[in-house]
């Protein structure tokens, strides 16, 4: 399946130290990462800061990959937006997930890495 990751803008890293968890994650399939087939990471992108525009962020997203004969199948919601789900942010996620479903019917997974 063909994932996009989508981030805390927040709490991701921007030059990906901080996301080592992640890709240790992907790199031994273990974490959420385990419970997906044949899986390639297409894009990684953020929410785009608070009040997050992660619909917004992954139109972009599908227009980009779009543009180079490719698309979608999963999103990922890092392990980074449930943590800051439970302590700062006001972005509802189930809005969220119900929202990329309907916008681009792929499917939705909550976390990557293992805590
Ligand atoms: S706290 Fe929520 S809205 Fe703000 S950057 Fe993180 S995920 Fe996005």
């Amino acid at each position: 399946m063909r994932a996009v990751i989508l981030a805390c803008d927040k709490i991701r890293d921007k030059i990906r130290v901080g996301c080592l968890k992640c890709f240790k994650a992907l790199s031994e399939k273990s974490g959420k990462f385990a419970e997906v087939d044949d899986l390639e990471i297409v894009a990684w992108t953020s929410c785009g800061g608070c009040p997050g525009f992660p619909i917004a962020r992954l139109k972009l997203i599908d227009e980009m990959l779009k543009a180079e004969g490719k698309s979608f199948d999963v999103v990922f919601l890092a392990s980074c937006m449930l943590m800051a789900e439970k302590n700062f942010c006001k972005m509802d996620l189930n809005e969220v997930e119900k929202k990329i479903r309907e916008e681009f019917g792929v499917e939705v997974i909550r976390g990557t890495h293992p805590q």
